[in-house]
């Protein structure tokens, strides 16, 4: 490691910590890709000398928002919106919106900047931004939350369309949140255009979109498994979180014959050693949104612990975490290796913490980092783009069909990418690089903007 590549990144991480103050979430993402560019600086002072890095670590734009609406009882409630739009270099800017009560500038910012380098090794044209709001949806009726999407409509359709800036969903944002903001925007512009993704198929959605973070996570997990002699038949799965990415995760790791046995949420975990029902988690998560523990009303054999993070205690041999950020700390990361843990891949982003990934590393346990093993859901949205823009729908198997392509593609090029620069099998390295190197000549070529 050469002592020039590694002050040139001290001095970029110091201004980031600077000027970003009091977000370690930001920090954290920030560090993890500018420590395995080391490597690439050493090759290729241009990127260095084009200030390239200093200029990737700032987003393009930041907008912050007051949200006024009015609750049931007739009371005035603000809340605090947010779009960052990150880069642009190779396309517009997309990437989801977060509703939850710890959303703050630095979640955002983190998310924004992983979703840089994400959405380029999706190989598709698209950008990196992230937005959101610390409104909680949880405990609150349709007609709340619908009064809450069309006041943050009303200030964030000026700032994107469907060749500017595509939000989608993420934690919070589900296909209801969805439709309430895109009824807002077409009401307010008269557009009717591909500006969110994940809409309803009854007006603009993509087949397997609601599917493809989980699924796209199960296509990476096999093909890192099967490029090191294995599958995930008869695999033991633990995955943490119960909403979309875990849910369906859950399913395609069920039809690719593995055993699923346990799943989360933000108070406990079950454990199901017979395999999760999943029917009646999908009814409990997205018909009732009620909690995890009601499966044990239908399921009295199985276990509820409240306490979330021991989920990750539970013997198995492939875990996926699927829920939030540094869920899964360093003792858990041990209490893993130890329980025998062959694979581990990331549905939600960030949710290791460094000392985890690391444990993981110096272990030879298969890491599938978030940016490329969860890239199936900004990968089918941009299906969605396209199928916009067509004005036409493909079928479930023709999406499915690119969808798992894709994701073979991303973890080819990752593995491929570490053993160039002489990290093989570390696909943390190898897919930060390769997000970084298209959007890296993108920038070059477009001049200092
Ligand atoms: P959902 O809102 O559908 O589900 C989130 C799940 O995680 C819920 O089970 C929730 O439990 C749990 N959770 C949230 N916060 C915590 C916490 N602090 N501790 C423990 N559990 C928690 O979100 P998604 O499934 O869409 O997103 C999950 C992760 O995947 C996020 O990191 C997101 O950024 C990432 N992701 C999502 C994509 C998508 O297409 N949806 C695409 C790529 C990444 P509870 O109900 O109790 O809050």
């Amino acid at each position: 490691m050469s002592s020039t590549a590694r002050v040139v990144i001290t001095e970029i991480m110091n201004q980031v910590t600077n000027r970003n103050p009091n977000e370690p979430e930001f920090h954290q993402a920030v560090w993890e890709v500018l420590e395995s560019l080391e490597p690439v600086i050493e090759r290729y002072p241009k990127y260095v000398e084009a200030g390239i890095l200093e200029r990737i670590v700032e987003p393009e734009r930041q907008i912050i928002f007051r949200v006024p609406w009015v609750d049931d009882h007739g009371r005035v409630q603000v809340n605090r919106g947010f779009r960052i739009q990150f880069n642009s270099a190779i396309g517009p800017y997309k990437g989801g919106l977060r509703f939850h009560p710890s959303v703050y500038a630095g979640i955002i910012k983190f998310l924004g900047f992983e979703q840089i380098f994400k959405n380029s090794l999706t190989g598709l044209p698209i950008g990196g931004g992230k937005g959101g709001s610390d409104f909680d949806p949880k405990g609150k009726s349709d007609g709340e939350v619908m009064r809450f999407c069309q006041s943050f409509m009303t200030e964030l359709y000026r700032h994107i369309g469907a060749d500017i800036d595509v939000p989608a969903g993420d934690i919070g944002v589900g296909g209801r949140e969805i439709g309430y903001l895109y009824g807002q925007y077409k009401r307010i512009t008269g557009l009717y255009e591909g500006v969110l993704t994940g809409k309803g198929l009854a007006y603009g959605g993509s087949l397997v979109r609601t599917e493809a973070t989980g699924y796209g996570l199960v296509y990476f997990t096999e093909e890192m498994l099967s490029d090191n002699g294995e599958s995930l038949v008869g695999k033991t799965v633990v995955i943490s979180g119960s909403g979309n990415v875990a849910i369906y995760a859950a399913q395609k790791a069920q039809e690719l014959g593995a055993r699923v046995v346990a799943l989360s949420d933000s108070n406990g975990y079950i454990y199901d050693p017979e395999g999760i029902k999943l029917d009646t988690v999908k009814r409990i998560k997205e018909s009732e949104r009620s909690r995890i523990k009601n499966y044990l009303k239908d399921h009295p054999h199985a276990q509820y612990v409240d306490d979330w993070q021991g989920i990750w205690t539970i013997k198995c041999d492939v875990a996926l975490p699927c829920a939030t950020q540094n869920e899964l700390d360093e003792a858990s990361a041990k209490a893993l290796v130890t329980n025998g843990v062959i694979a581990v891949a990331e549905g939600a982003n960030m949710p290791s913490t460094p000392e985890a990934v690391k444990v993981f590393l110096d272990n030879k346990v298969l890491f599938g980092p978030a940016k490329a093993a969860n890239a199936g859901g900004v990968s089918t949205s941009a299906l969605e783009m396209s199928q916009n823009s067509l004005r036409y729908a493909w079928t479930f198997q023709e999406v499915d069909a690119k969808l798992k392509n894709i994701m073979i593609n991303i973890y080819r090029n990752a593995s491929q990418t570490a053993k160039e620069f002489g990290f093989a099998g570390n696909l943390v390295v190898g897919a930060n690089i390769a997000g970084f190197l298209k959007v890296a000549e993108a920038m070059l070529a477009q001049g200092v903007v």
